[in-house]
This record gives C-alpha cells, structure tokens and sequence, in this order.
C-alpha cells in the first residue's frame, strides 16, 4: 500500500512529542525518526558527531544544521531506497528545527519525490514545560520516557521494560530547559508560521492528558490526509 504519509511533529520542549509520536507512528504504521533520540544515542556512544554535537546539547542550542540535515538525509534515503514501491509513511519528531534546516528538508523531500502532509503543533503553556521537564526521567538503555507523576514506572525509578536505573536527562535542568524554551520561541516558532501559510498546520492543546493528545493528533492527521 502506498500511503506515503509524511508528517512532522512540532512543539516546545516538554510538549510531549516524544510520548505521542510514538503512539503515531504505531498508529499509522510509519517510521519515526527523531533527532533527538538519534543524537542522544551518538552521544552515548561517543561518536564523532555525538561528541561535536553534546556541547550544543548541553547549552540547549541547537546542533549545527549541517551534522543534522546530513545525518537525516542518510536515515531517509536508505529507508526509502529499500522501500521502492511500498508505503513510504515517516514521522518526523523534533526536526526540522529551524528554517535553515526546513530548507534543507524541503529539497531532500523534493529529490525523493515525498512531500509533507501536515505538520502537528503541539501547543503548550510554558508552565506546563518546567512540570514536565523537571519531573522527567528516561532510561538510558532503551529511551523511554517516564514523568514522575503523570507517568511514572512500576518500580521505584527503574525502567518498566529493563530493569535499569532512570536517568534525568542532562538538559533537563532549570537554567538549560529556559534556553532550550528561548530557541524554540526565537527559531522553531518560525517554522509553525511558514506552515501555516501552506495550510499544512494541526494546532493542538498539547496541555491535556497524553490520552486525549493522542485522540486529537489522529483526528488531526485524518482530517489532513
Ligand atoms: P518532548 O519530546 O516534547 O520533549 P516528552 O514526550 O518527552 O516531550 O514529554 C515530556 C515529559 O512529560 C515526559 O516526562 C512525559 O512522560 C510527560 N508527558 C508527555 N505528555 C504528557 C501529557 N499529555 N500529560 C502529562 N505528562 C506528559
Ligand atoms: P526537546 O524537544 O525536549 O527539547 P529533543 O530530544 O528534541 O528534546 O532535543 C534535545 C536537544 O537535541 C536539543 O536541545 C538540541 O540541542 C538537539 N537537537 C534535537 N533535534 C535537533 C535538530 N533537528 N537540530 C539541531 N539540534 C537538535
Ligand atoms: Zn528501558
């Protein structure tokens, strides 16, 4: 079946688009790449570009647009190479980040023939974010996300599914999720109103529970599809 479903997910830090775009991709079925995940795991192993990349992360800037685009470029077209003819879905979940790197994103979309279906903005009160942030924990084995208290695990701070320790993210501390929150407002915000001239936005009230999140983005996606 060939649905070629392209979406990307959009929001501030916290917002929860690791949590649903997750829950999507399982939904409809489609690849999720997220630069986040991706860089973290660079990170932990040490690579050259985990290692050029972590000195952003850790101030909250943003990753040079080069190092990301370059890397996404290569997770995409492998996935669509050994897709010919097949349904070539993706959800994008924290890229792109910037206009600089939607540019970018745009042409490699444009030389693999896709183009994207809607962009999911999930919107949230910037008090929401500092509950969020400060009371998340992941597991550094397999990513997964907990919240201290909407979603906590089932043993005191031990992963659901490994048994290991949680970890607080690095840049989940007070003076770095204010920045993060800084460059989302100065340089991922812009990206919501470039795609809202292309009537390719779904707003959504990110600040209910992830269950009625989840409801809205599919309604959303299926609204745009
Ligand atoms: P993002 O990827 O946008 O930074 P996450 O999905 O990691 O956000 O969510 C941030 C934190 O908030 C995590 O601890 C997560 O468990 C929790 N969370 C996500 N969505 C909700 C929600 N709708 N209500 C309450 N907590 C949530
Ligand atoms: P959040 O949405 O909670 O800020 P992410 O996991 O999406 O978390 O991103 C964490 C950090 O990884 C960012 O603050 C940034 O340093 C880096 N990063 C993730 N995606 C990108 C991207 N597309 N371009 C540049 N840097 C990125
Ligand atoms: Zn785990």
């Amino acid at each position: 079946m060939k649905n070629n479903l392209i979406c990307v997910l959009i929001g501030a830090p916290g917002a929860g688009k690791g949590t649903q775009a997750k829950s999507v991709a399982n939904y409809y079925n489609c690849k999720l790449i997220s630069t986040g995940d991706i860089l973290r795991e660079n990170v932990e192993n040490r690579t050259l570009l985990g290692l050029e990349a972590k000195k952003y992360i850790d101030n909250g800037n943003l990753a040079p647009a080069q190092i990301v685009v370059s890397m996404i470029k290569n997770v995409v077209k492998s996935f669509v190479e050994n897709k010919a003819g097949a349904d070539k879905s993706l959800l994008f979940d924290g890229f792109p980040r910037d206009l600089e790197q939607n540019k970018l994103f745009e042409q490699i979309l444009d030389e693999l023939n896709l183009s994207i279906k809607g962009v999911i903005y999930i919107n949230i009160d910037d008090d929401i974010v500092y509950e969020r942030l400060t009371n998340r924990r992941i597991c550094p084995k397999c990513n997964r996300v907990y919240h201290l208290k909407f979603n906590p695990p089932k043993f005191d701070n031990l992963c659901d599914d490994c048994k290991v320790k949680l970890i607080t993210r690095e840049d989940d501390k007070i003076d770095v999720i204010k920045k993060r929150l800084e460059v989302y407002k100065k340089l991922t915000y812009p990206l919501i109103e470039y795609y809202r001239k292309k009537n390719k936005v779904v707003e959504i009230n990110g600040n209910k529970s992830a269950d009625d999140v989840l409801k809205d983005i599919i309604a959303g996606i299926n609204c745009a599809k």
